[in-house]
């Protein structure tokens, strides 16, 4: 038992599940069949396909033929992801409907039997319906900008009356009479909805595989003349490397200029929180070379701790003369 959502509620709810591109077309606040017969209460959901595709499909929706008055559906989902809004009310786009069929999504059930011949239900009262733009044929698929607003339509209808996603049902499981419409797996479908109404409002399915895609960081390493020998230097960024939490993989390379051959170096990975030094990586080898040194600063498998900086620090076996730090750069990937 709903009370069908108005025109206001509805736009709210779209932009809540992050539909953002959205057409009012003039008129979808009051073009419907309410004058023809009821409106609710409404139990489910109905996805369409259009069984033909092209420009004028939004105002066939909106307006019908003679034979079959509109609006024909409450939206209009083109293959771009366009969602027209095309009515509020009640619409003809069910027409009747089987009792089994009607009967699993009023309880929400999680099995949609295949509906029975006779249909003594009203399906353009208790269901909304979404049309979207698919010529029906075997192969056509739905593009990915469609699929991921239709399942947030749906999603949004859901979440506003409370129901799960077992309310969402296919045209072709409600009447024989539309046997492939539309071809999509509603199992599937029905999963994502159900992924969306376990998640906030504004979720993004993509934003939890973003997450696990390593972000880069490389800034350049900044020239410093005379640097002594003998003691720890840090060597300066341009910007920051690595801040915590985070796991890191990458290297940062030095040249070195004044280092004698021969001379011993020793670099590492250190870690700084609130200023102060909190962690010393393990010094790693290294030795100066004819003309200038060039020095890779690795890491393969680096954990940085919350809240602390990450930097590199060296130290060159060489009491007697100063060397010049000359350039360099960090090619570091890191995970939050
Ligand atoms: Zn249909």
């Amino acid at each position: 038992m709903a009370t069908p959502m108005t025109p206001t509620q509805w736009l709210r709810a779209l932009r809540a599940e992050g539909v953002t591109c959205i057409v009012e077309m003039p008129g979808w606040r009051t073009n419907s069949r309410n004058h023809k017969g009821p409106w609710g209460p409404v139990h489910a959901a109905m996805i369409h396909h259009t069984a033909g595709e092209g420009p004028g499909l939004s105002r066939l929706c909106f307006t019908g033929t003679p034979q079959l008055p509109g609006p024909l559906c409450h939206d209009y989902l083109d293959r771009a992801g366009r969602l027209y809004l095309v009515g509020s009310g009640r619409a003809n786009h069910a027409g009747t409907v089987a009792q089994n069929a009607f009967t699993a999504v009023l309880n929400g059930r999680a099995a949609h039997p295949a509906p029975d011949a006779a249909e003594p239900i009203d399906g353009n009262r208790h269901s909304y319906g979404l049309e979207c733009e698919n010529s029906g044929a075997l192969g056509r698929e739905w593009t990915p900008a469609q699929y991921d607003v239709a399942v947030r339509v749906q999603a949004a209808r859901c979440r506003h009356h409370g129901w799960s996603a077992n309310s969402v049902w296919a045209h072709r499981e409600a009447t024989r009479r539309k046997p492939v419409d539309p071809r999509l797996n509603m199992g599937a479908l029905r999963a994502a909805v159900a992924a969306r109404l376990a998640h906030p409002a504004n979720w993004n399915p993509n934003d939890a595989k973003d997450d696990d895609m390593p972000r880069r960081s490389n800034p350049k390493v900044k020239p410093v003349k005379r640097r002594p020998g003998g003691q720890w230097l840090t060597v300066p960024l341009s910007g920051g490397l690595v801040t915590g939490p985070a796991d890191y993989s990458g290297t940062v390379f030095l040249r070195l200029s004044g280092v004698p051959a021969g001379a011993p170096i020793q670099t590492r990975y250190v870690e700084t929180t609130s200023g102060k030094r909190s962690k010393n990586g393990p010094a790693v080898e290294h030795v100066g070379t004819e003309g200038d040194t060039f020095i890779a600063v690795t890491n393969g498998g680096g954990h940085v701790d919350s809240a602390a900086v990450l930097s590199v620090e060296y130290i060159v076996f060489d009491d007697a003369d100063t060397h010049t730090l000359v350039s360099g750069q960090a090619q570091v990937l890191y995970w939050k």
